[in-house]
C-alpha cells in the first residue's frame, strides 16, 4: 500500500538525494513544500532554475560565478602571482570575509579520497597545472586539515615541486577535519601568517 501520494513520494526521493538530508528530513521538507502557497513553491522552484542556468566556473580560479571571471580574479590589484587552493567556494569565502588576503585562489571543487573513489582527476587539478606555466611565485595550499584534506596537500605539493614555485602550506592551527568555513577569521589569518615551506 502506498502511504503518501505518488507524487510527494518522488519529492522525498528527490529531496534525500541531496548532502546531508536524511530520509527524516526529506519528509519533513516534502510536506513543508507541499504546505507552501503555489507562489512560494514556484518562486523556490525558479530561483533554482535560474541558478543553475546562471552560474558557472570562473575561467581562471573555478569559484563559482555568474561572470566570465569571479571579481577577485578580475581585480588587477590582486597579487595574481600568489595562488591560494582551496577546496571548495565556501572555503574561498571564508578566507575574503577576512579582507586581509591579497593573492588570487583555486578552488579545487574537492579532495582527493581513495575511500570515496575521488581521485586526482575528479577535481580541479590539471586546471590549476595549467595556470602554473604562467607567472606564479608562490602556491598556497589551503585545502582542510582532514585526512582528504593533507592527502590532497601532499600530492599536489608533490606535482609542483619540480617547478620550482614556492609551495607552502597553512599553519595547522585549523582544527583536525574543521571545515574552513566554520573556522574564524583571527585562526585564518593565524594559519595563513604561519604557512610553512612544503
Ligand atoms: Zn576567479
Amino acid at each position: 500500500m502506498e502511504l503518501y501520494s505518488g507524487y510527494i513520494n518522488k519529492l522525498i526521493e528527490e529531496l534525500a538525494a541531496l548532502p546531508g538530508i536524511g530520509n527524516k528530513s526529506a519528509q519533513r521538507l516534502a510536506f513543508h513544500l507541499i504546505n507552501m502557497s503555489p507562489d512560494k513553491v514556484n518562486r523556490l522552484a525558479n530561483v533554482i532554475v535560474e541558478a543553475k542556468a546562471n552560474v558557472r566556473y570562473c575561467k581562471e580560479c573555478y569559484t563559482l560565478t555568474d561572470r566570465e571571471t569571479c571579481p577577485v580574479c578580475a581585480n588587477e590589484k590582486r597579487n595574481h602571482k600568489m595562488i591560494m587552493v582551496v577546496e571548495n567556494a565556501r572555503d574561498l569565502a571564508a578566507y575574503e570575509k577576512t579582507g586581509k588576503y591579497e593573492g588570487v585562489y583555486h578552488v579545487l571543487h574537492g579532495a582527493i579520497s581513495p575511500m570515496l573513489g575521488i581521485g586526482p582527476g575528479d577535481i580541479k587539478l590539471k586546471e590549476l597545472m595549467e595556470r602554473l606555466q604562467g607567472d606564479v611565485e608562490e602556491v598556497i595550499i589551503a585545502t582542510n586539515s582532514s585526512l582528504e584534506g593533507e592527502t590532497t596537500a601532499m600530492y599536489i605539493s608533490k606535482l609542483i615541486k619540480p617547478t620550482g614555485i614556492r609551495v607552502t602550506r597553512i599553519a595547522s592551527g585549523v582544527p583536525v577535519g574543521g571545515d574552513l568555513e566554520y573556522i574564524d577569521e583571527v585562526t585564518l589569518l593565524r594559519a595563513l601568517e604561519g604557512r610553512v615551506e612544503l
